[in-house]
């Protein structure tokens, strides 16, 4: 037994036969005690509903219901661990609904009611493509209110890096022009199983009401995804191809045509893509 009264998640996995697969990104957390501090920086969530993404045997999930979330809805892709998960649905009675399905081609928010968190370890091969989806709405603000994810440490540092390093890209710019986002918490491979290669991090990311400049989501993102995608070439060679006469553009905004992209800061790109907004 464990601290919750369910079986141990050692035991859980043996029973029920969920040997890690690599494919899925499974590394398990099995401390529960590391789990409800998880579940702890996400905030208060009794009053709230929380999409996991990844339950697998259940570690995160188990945190989140015994710190008290007021609904879980768990999506994972694996078949074999739904049981397991209906296991825990049993000894919390209309608090978590399981959904077996790929993150990457369901939407589940019909299924939850505002306000809601996401908080999940996420299978690293699709962590960055679902980010930049809950970052990336049409319309601000989105349909969460905070963010706590683990990702592979180098992940996590370029969430919240600052103009002028390395980590800093287009990770960083969409981050932080409509979240705060912090790392809050680091953890060494030893603290899953299997240990993975690399270390690992939680950041935590709280939606901005409006967000932090004002902007054309639309052109910041070209601007972004074609100043870095060649971050050593100056910009007004990678921004060549976004509009005619971009040196004039960045001129007028205050952006030295021969800095590269990791020297601008997020305030500039934002005037940038309102510049090309009103010019295009
Ligand atoms: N939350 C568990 C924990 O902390 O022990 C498991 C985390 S493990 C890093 C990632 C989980 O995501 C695995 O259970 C894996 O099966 C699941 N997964 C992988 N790809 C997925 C996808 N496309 N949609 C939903 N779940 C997925």
């Amino acid at each position: 037994m464990a601290i919750d009264g369910l079986p141990r998640l050692k035991d859980v996995i043996t029973d029920h036969g969920l040997q890690a697969k690599k494919s899925l990104g499974q590394n398990f957390l099995l401390d529960l005690n590391l789990t409800a501090k998880i579940a702890r920086i996400a905030g208060d969530l009794s009053q709230s509903d929380v999409l996991e993404i990844g339950p697998g045997p259940g570690g995160l999930t188990r945190g989140l219901l015994a710190e008290g979330a007021r609904k879980v809805l768990a999506v994972e892709k694996d078949p074999r661990c739904i049981p397991a998960l209906h296991e825990i649905a049993a000894a919390y009675p209309d608090r978590l609904e399981v959904f077996n399905g790929d993150a990457l081609n369901i939407d589940v928010t019909q299924h939850l009611t505002p306000p809601i968190n996401i908080v999940a370890n996420l299978p690293y091969n699709i962590g960055t493509e679902l980010l930049v989806r809950w970052l990336t709405p049409k319309d601000w603000p989105p349909f969460w209110d905070s963010l706590t994810l683990m990702f592979q440490k180098e992940v996590a540092q370029r969430i919240v890096a600052k103009p002028a390093t390395k980590a800093y890209g287009r990770l960083a710019l969409l981050s932080q022009w409509r979240c705060d986002a912090q790392i809050v918490m680091h953890l060494p491979p030893e603290a899953f199983s299997p240990p993975p290669k690399v270390h690992s991090a939680v950041v935590h990311l709280k939606r901005l009401e409006t967000p932090r400049f004002e902007a054309n989501a639309q052109l910041l993102n070209r601007l972004v995804a074609a100043g870095f995608n060649q971050r050593r070439k100056m910009l007004r060679a990678s921004l060549k191809g976004v509009a005619p006469n971009i040196e004039d553009h960045m001129i007028a905004v205050g952006i030295e045509p021969t800095d590269r992209a990791e020297r601008v800061s997020l305030e500039k790109f934002c005037a940038l893509s309102k510049q090309l907004e009103a010019h295009l």
